[in-house]
């Protein structure tokens, strides 16, 4: 049976993210899971990676500085080999891909980046993922020993499994050399805890406006938060200073693969679509039913999105969200 190694990564808080159940779900379907963890996990992190189907749990401390993927790349290659894995599977933020990179590079493994799903063929990784803006899909297979992948956020719906485990928690001490001339000068850690919405990169449903708002994004955020979905928005929209650069979904921006995608006012310009292509149904509401959105979308309802909006937010609260 092939052993999975997931790990939690440098920024891993006591709860699972959402991003993580969805590996870990892959994760068990591939074989036996071992998660590496850089602090002693508490009883309700434990609790819950055993609903996962988690067996092991490898502690291994990161010397500062902890969050540079060269230092967390040591850990990961050594607990590689340590508990004896054919796969890693990471989840796919900023900072876990470039851990992989790091990873896979000192494993001397294949590695996939932004993978929508992953299986095993003839003991092989096999990844699949959408490329050039969302238009080709690919398929890519690892041919080394070990394989390195990324797996995009809402790949799969997160699902506790069968038969939980009570995991066990070993030290995993590693030997990592910080890198010569490798200093941390400054690091800044953005504070969400008073968000109410999830993060654009990893939420299930994404409610975006464009240019088609003038500026009035209220519809939008109802919306969003009947559906407790995060706001996208486009490159024009923050270029005009009505919502900040991080709500920008793009290829230019933050590039989204949520099961739903609403763009309410938004064209649908290639380096918008080339953010969103990945999504699973695309809701378009326009004005103008020629809009490249609306062509592309599952679903469009051709109107003002200030009223579309308010009744689908009147339909959800009638029928209780
Ligand atoms: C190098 C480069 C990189 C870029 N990167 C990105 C990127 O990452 N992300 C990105 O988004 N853009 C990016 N852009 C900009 C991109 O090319 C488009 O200009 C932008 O996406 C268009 O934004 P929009 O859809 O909000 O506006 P528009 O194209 O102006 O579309 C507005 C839409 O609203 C509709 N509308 C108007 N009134 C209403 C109404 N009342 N109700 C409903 N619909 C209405 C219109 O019919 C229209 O379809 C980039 C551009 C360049 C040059």
């Amino acid at each position: 049976m092939t052993g999975v190694l997931v790990p939690l990564g440098p920024d891993a808080t006591a709860e699972l993210r959402p991003a993580t159940r969805e590996v870990l779900t892959l994760a068990r379907d591939l074989g036996e899971v071992t998660v590496l963890a850089h602090t002693t996990p508490t009883e309700e992190l434990l609790a819950e990676l055993g609903a996962y189907g988690v067996t092991r749990v490898l502690v291994s401390d990161l010397p500062e500085p902890a969050s540079a993927a060269a230092v967390a790349a040591q850990a990961t290659s050594s607990a590689v080999t340590e508990a004896g894995c054919a796969v890693v599977l990471f989840t796919s933020t900023f900072t876990t891909k470039e851990i992989a990179a790091h990873t896979a590079h000192r494993l001397g493994a294949g590695l996939l980046i932004d993978v929508g799903g992953v299986h095993l063929d003839g003991g092989r990784l096999v990844g699949g993922k959408r490329a050039f803006g969302g238009t080709w899909e690919s398929v890519c297979e690892v041919r080394t020993d070990v394989a390195v992948a990324t797996v995009a956020p809402n790949a799969v719906i997160a699902r506790p499994a069968e038969q939980p485990t009570t995991p066990q928690v070993l030290g995993a001490p590693a030997q990592i050399d910080v890198p010569p001339r490798l200093e941390l000068l400054e690091r800044s850690v953005a504070d969400h805890s008073g968000d109410t919405r999830p993060s654009l990169a990893e939420a299930a449903i994404v409610v975006s406006g464009g240019r088609g708002t003038f500026g009035d994004f209220e519809p939008v955020e109802e919306l969003a938060d009947a559906l407790g979905a995060a706001l996208g928005t486009t490159r024009d929209c923050v270029e005009e200073g009505w919502l900040p650069a991080e709500a920008m979904v793009g290829q230019t921006g933050t590039t989204v693969a949520p099961r739903v995608y609403i763009g309410a006012g938004v064209s649908g310009a290639p380096h918008h679509i080339g953010g969103m292509a990945g999504a699973g149904t695309v809701i378009a509401v326009n004005i103008d039913d020629e809009a490249p959105l609306v062509q592309l979308a599952d679903f469009a309802v051709i109107g003002d999105l200030s009223t579309v909006l308010a009744d689908a937010v009147e339909a959800l609260r009638e029928h209780g969200g």
